[in-house]
């Protein structure tokens, strides 16, 4: 396995930056893809966006099982159509400890281009359609804190909280 990247934690600035689009799709790119795809399933995540790694890229790897090989990287992608809604439970690598249910359109159609460099649509209404959504969020500099119900945002007061501290200590080490 290559060197995994370190997942940055809430509340690193990074997280609320927007993406920069990807111009060029070459060997060096798929390979830090590659990259950003291990690391998600060393962490048993069903995505992870770029800006996550502290990597200022419009690419995000979503999969809607967690195994290894089911995974889709997204270069530059956009949302071209939603239909529907379902509230359900979220976490997210960047919030160690916080669940939340967030409410999120059911169905989406997604357009992006892959590591093969052509244009490609994908149309989910499952978890693989709600991980894009989520990954879309962070490539705006937008994280599922955002979208959480004051209820929620208090049930994880102290998760929150504590990360909070976490990140006040290690930048002075
Ligand atoms: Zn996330």
């Amino acid at each position: 396995m290559t060197d995994l990247f370190r997942v940055l934690r809430y509340p690193d600035p990074f997280l609320r930056r927007k993406a920069r689009r990807i111009e060029t799709i070459d060997d060096a790119l798929r390979a830090e893809c590659r990259r950003l795809a291990d690391t998600m399933f060393a962490h048993d995540g069903l995505g992870l966006a770029a800006t996550q790694v502290g990597w200022d890229a419009r690419i995000a790897i979503v999969s809607g099982t967690g195994k290894p090989g089911d995974e889709i990287c997204l270069v530059n992608p956009e949302l071209v159509d939603a239909w529907g809604s379902e509230a359900r439970e979220e976490g997210c690598l960047s919030f160690p400890s916080v669940a939340a249910v967030i409410t999120r359109r059911k169905g989406v159609k997604v357009r992006y281009t892959g590591l093969d460099g052509a244009q490609h649509e994908l149309e989910n209404d499952q978890l693989l359609g709600r991980c894009c959504l989520h990954e879309m969020d962070h490539l705006e500099g937008i994280t599922f804190l955002a979208k959480m119900t004051p209820a929620d945002k208090l049930a994880n007061r102290r998760a929150l909280r504590n990360l909070e501290d976490a990140a006040g200590q290690t930048s002075d080490a």
